[in-house]
């Protein structure tokens, strides 16, 4: 079966200390949650319940206004605390620390499955946004507007169900999709009724994984939509959009089929979806690599939303010394964490501590100009010339800058230790570095 990989640029890399990806370890249920009322995107959730107030296990505590998620408490309890909070991007917003106390009424019971067949698509939407299912494999959006903007853009097309395994830190949604294989593909089919313009699901899965999809297409053949399965190369960013769209085009080409424009969204979606349609539920749980070299067993754990990233270290046996540098997210593209009382949130697939400090946290070199920068980018930009660029003058955009999607490959290998994809993207946002 023919491999498909995108033209140029990109890297393998292998890290040490991440979990094994046989299966996961089921985290301890947290005494106290922390959910904040926001995400990345800056809108607004309007608190539905007051400090004292109980809350139900998936009950909705937070309305979402438009670009957000509705919020639901992942464990009945009691709200403890109202407590000012920053969301990933910075922005600020309530979070609510709730205190378990109670019955769980869906843990370990035996949930009712509801029939979703001959629901319209719009009422697959609603149900999707109402049980606030976001992209859960990093950008958070709500998912139901990601498929309603597909819907809304006319053209018929297929469903992307990304696999891509191209960085180590993503063994958490492998682990997701052999625990949870018939959710994630009975998921698929749901969206794909919930897109209204997709006629055909199309498994993207890493060469490496082949029996993974081979057994997606078996299960897909029980429902009556076409599917597809596409070997994927593993090479780094083969799950970036642009790389993903270069390999289906041509796959299309070479299969001779008709695939149109790509809802392409990850597995932990998926699995969401089949959630919040076939049992009304919302994500209550995340699959977390949780590792790094200063972990002492990393692992992949399903841990509560709302848990503490402190408590999750501390059930992988802790640190075997005091880490330099914990962030989540993948090496290339992660996020600091700067307080171990963040909580696992819906996009948290991996979250990692390291002995080293970041290289961006080291003093910058000079560019010695050896051109590594330049052969990595997938795109075909010059690194080192826009960041000299960008810094020496304090006004514009460069050519080709916007073209830059913020792989990080660049800097992953600049010896220097340059800044060059946080520069590059910090002038598309508008900073001024000179
Ligand atoms: S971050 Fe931008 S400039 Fe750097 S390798 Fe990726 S696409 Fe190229
Ligand atoms: S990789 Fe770093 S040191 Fe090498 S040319 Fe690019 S910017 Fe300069």
């Amino acid at each position: 079966m023919k491999v498909y990989t995108f033209p140029r640029g990109g890297l393998s890399f292998d890290v040490p200390a991440v979990p094994p990806k046989d299966s996961s370890v089921v985290a301890f249920l947290p005494v106290l949650t922390v959910i904040p009322m926001g995400s990345s995107s800056g809108g607004r959730v309007y608190p539905l319940v007051n400090v004292g107030e109980r809350v139900r296990e998936g009950m909705l505590i937070g309305r979402a206004g438009p670009g957000e998620a509705n919020v639901h408490a992942t464990v009945p309890g009691r709200v403890a605390r109202k407590i000012p909070w920053k969301d990933s991007a910075g922005n600020p917003c309530d979070a609510l620390l709730i205190r378990m106390e109670g019955a769980f009424e869906r843990l370990g019971r035996r949930e009712e499955a509801f029939s979703w067949r001959g629901m319209n698509c719009y009422d697959l939407q609603r149900i999707i946004a109402e049980y606030g299912v976001v992209e859960m494999e990093g950008s958070g959006v709500p998912a139901a507007e990601t498929i309603s903007a597909f819907r809304s853009a006319g053209e018929t097309g297929s469903l992307v169900v990304r696999c891509v395994f191209d960085d180590p830190w993503l063994a958490a949604d492998y682990v997701l999709c052999k625990e949870r294989l018939a959710a994630v593909v009975e998921g698929a089919v749901i969206t794909v009724h919930a897109a209204g313009k997709a006629e055909r699901v199309v498994f993207a899965v890493s060469h490496g994984e082949r029996d993974l999809g081979e057994a997606m297409l078996a299960e897909a053949a029980r429902w009556d939509i076409p599917a597809s399965l596409v070997l994927v190369g593993s090479r780094y960013p083969q799950r970036n959009r642009r790389e993903l769209e270069l390999v289906l085009r041509d796959y299309q080409k070479t299969e001779g089929l008709e695939l149109g424009s790509f809802l392409i969204l990850g597995p932990a979606t998926m699995a969401a979806v089949y959630d919040a349609v076939k049992f009304k539920r919302p994500p209550l749980d995340r699959y977390v690599a949780v590792g790094g070299p200063a972990v002492k067993t990393p692992q992949v754990m399903k841990a509560r939303i709302g848990k503490r990233l402190g408590e999750l270290f501390a059930e992988c046996g802790g640190f075997i010394a005091p880490p330099k540098h914990i962030a989540r997210g993948t090496p290339l593209l992660g996020r600091a964490v700067l307080n171990l009382d963040e909580p696992v949130s819906k996009t948290s697939f991996a979250v990692f501590a390291m002995l080293k400090a970041r290289s961006a946290d080291h003093p910058e070199g000079n560019c010695i100009g050896c051109g590594e920068c330049r052969i990595v980018c997938p795109v075909g930009l010059d690194p080192e010339e826009l960041y000299k660029t960008i810094t020496a003058f304090n006004s514009g955009v460069p050519e080709g800058a916007a073209e830059c999607h913020g792989c990080g490959c660049c800097e992953a290998v600049c010896p220097s230790q340059l800044p060059l994809s946080g520069v590059i993207r910090g002038n598309l946002r508008g900073e001024r570095y000179a």
